[in-house]
């Protein structure tokens, strides 16, 4: 994928980027080298400074980053504003609570003092992706900066300049040159740098197949590393919901960002007795959204991130229709310039056919019909992913059982989804391992180092 904004309402290329060379690569890993051996001296203050400025710059510079997103990857501008603010927040949080999170603790022992203490690891690589690009990069480079790593992140193709207008942030914030360093490289330049000895670790969030790439070079030069990658989220309908507020619910867990989610609701699983009900309503509140420019405020509906996008989705409800599923509304793209695809709701997707173990990443809902709680849940988790899900019902002591026996990260009462800074984030199966944004944000990337210390006349 050439290095590029494209932006996906119109499919026109606004601007093209040349791929860093080898030497510029070198000459990036030489400064975050040198940087790493400085930032690691520095007190949690200084490094709490320079991510509350961070997240001051981001404030300031929301609306022309909400531009940036929208242009380069087509999500609504009121969802862009939103998800600057919220990076912000996450840069904020992490300054406010890093030294808590990683203060020295005590380990209770038989004979003399033992701690843990906190020490940073090295150079941390991240490569992220374009779905939510200034989220996704707050939650890997804010605990580490924290944790005293020097951080590298490797962008998703398709949104250029939002990965270099968050470098120049940091810069803005006076970090050292070093400490948080764009590369423009494509993905399949990945593995190379996993491998070279002065990164410790790896991050990636984005798709099963440059998860399994990026842990297969991590482990081959054995490394550290944390993947957050697909998911197909069940939401869960049961018989005493208030159908009204889920099926508002469950549009905006199906629609925000356009569908475009790893926690969207993707797939719709309601018990029998209110199944006619709400589908007759999630139907009604998914037709006739206002298609247009994401700068405009008034759409609703705007385009996936790219032609390739829209065309592989397409493809999917085609496969889907030929293996039984009916149409109850959309299915096709909209014929106008851009990337776009008519909203889409599916029933009749067989349960362990091939269709139903895929991520569908876009405005395309898939409704399960069942007969009762168990086989609810059973649907939920007849899937290769374990990110999220959601269960709605009045009684939450109900939601809580249920939510226990959903195999997933995260599961939500009476909401589709959430992410706040203090929320541990992630998944478990094809969904990935490890976990971002809270206190265990912070743990991923870090050398628990024990001290001990004795007194010279111990016995061995
Ligand atoms: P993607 O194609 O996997 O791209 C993600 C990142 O990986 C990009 O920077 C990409 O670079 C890079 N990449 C591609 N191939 C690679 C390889 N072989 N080795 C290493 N890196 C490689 O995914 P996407 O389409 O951008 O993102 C959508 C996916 O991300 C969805 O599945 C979504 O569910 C998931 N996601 C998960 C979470 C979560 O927290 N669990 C959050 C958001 C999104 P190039 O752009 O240069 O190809």
């Amino acid at each position: 994928m050439p290095i590029a904004t494209v932006n996906p309402y119109t499919n026109e290329t606004l601007k093209t980027f040349q791929e860093q060379t080898p030497k510029s690569i070198e000459r990036a890993l030489e400064t975050a080298a040198a940087e790493y051996r400085h930032w690691r001296t520095t007190s949690f203050a200084d490094r709490a400074a320079i991510l509350h400025r961070v997240a001051a710059i981001l404030r300031r510079r929301r609306e022309e980053l909400a531009k940036l997103i929208t242009t380069e990857m087509g999500k609504l501008i009121a969802e862009s504003v939103a998800e600057v603010d919220l990076s912000a927040d996450i840069f904020d949080y992490y300054a406010d609570h890093g030294e808590i999170f990683l203060a020295d603790q005590p380990v209770a022992t038989e004979r003399g003092e033992a701690l843990l203490r906190h020490s940073p690891i090295g150079l941390v690589l991240g490569v992220e992706p374009w779905n939510f690009p200034v989220y996704q990069v707050a939650r890997f480079a804010a605990p580490n900066v924290m944790i005293g790593n020097v951080v590298l992140v490797k962008h998703a193709s398709n949104v250029p300049q939002c990965a270099i207008a968050i470098e120049s942030a940091f810069q803005e914030a006076g970090a050292p040159a070093g400490l948080y360093t764009n590369l423009l490289i494509p993905g399949s330049k990945v593995s190379e740098l996993v491998a070279d000895e002065r990164i410790q670790g790896a991050a990636l969030t984005g798709s099963e197949v440059a998860g399994a790439s990026l842990a297969a070079a991590a482990g081959k030069s054995m490394k550290k590393s944390v993947l957050e990658l697909g998911g197909s989220d069940a939401l869960i309908v049961l018989e005493d919901a208030d159908i009204d507020q889920t099926v508002e619910w469950a549009f905006v867990g199906r629609m925000n960002n356009t569908g475009q989610c790893c926690v969207a609701s993707k797939r719709l699983i309601v018990v029998e007795p209110v199944a006619d009900e709400f589908i007759q309503k999630f139907v009604a509140r998914m037709s006739n959204l206002r298609t247009g420019d994401p700068l405009d405020p008034s759409t609703q509906l705007g385009p996936l991130s790219s032609e390739a996008a829209a065309v592989e989705l397409e493809g999917q409800i085609r496969r889907a229709v030929e293996a039984g599923a009916t149409v109850l509304l959309g299915g096709k793209r909209i014929p106008r310039k851009g990337a776009f695809l008519e909203a889409t709701v599916l029933t009749d997707v067989t349960p362990g056919t091939p269709i139903s173990h895929e991520e569908l990443f876009g405005p395309v809902a898939v409704i399960y019909r069942v007969p009762d709680e168990e086989s609810a849940i059973r649907v939920a988790n007849d899937s290769p992913f374990g990110l999220g899900g959601s269960v709605f019902t009045s009684d939450v002591e109900r939601g809580k059982r249920v939510a226990d026996r959903i195999d997933t990260g995260m599961v939500f009462i009476n909401h589709p989804t959430w992410t706040a800074p203090e929320l541990p984030f992630g998944g478990i199966k094809r969904s990935g391992y490890g976990r971002e944004l809270s206190s265990l944000g912070v743990e991923e990337f870090v050398n628990k180092k024990l001290i001990r210390v004795s007194s010279l006349s111990d016995p061995f």
